[in-house]
């Protein structure tokens, strides 16, 4: 199975919304990934259920 989603989210550190794209095969995720906008570190976690995100949070890696 193969489930990618674009997902929204804000950027903790310069506000931007910024689309990511989630792996809903994987029932549940954390991982470090760099701001397109301002290339400042973001934990990235969520999980899913079904196929869909159950549970998302974006929060600053600093
Ligand atoms: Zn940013």
């Amino acid at each position: 199975m193969n489930l990618l989603q674009g997902q929204d989210a804000t950027c903790p550190h310069c506000g931007e919304t910024i689309n990511l794209t989630l792996d809903l095969s994987v029932p549940e995720q954390s991982y470090v990934e760099d701001c397109p906008v301002c290339c400042k570190p973001m934990l990235v976690s969520y999980t899913a259920a079904d196929g869909e995100v159950a549970e998302f949070s974006v929060e600053s890696a600093e």
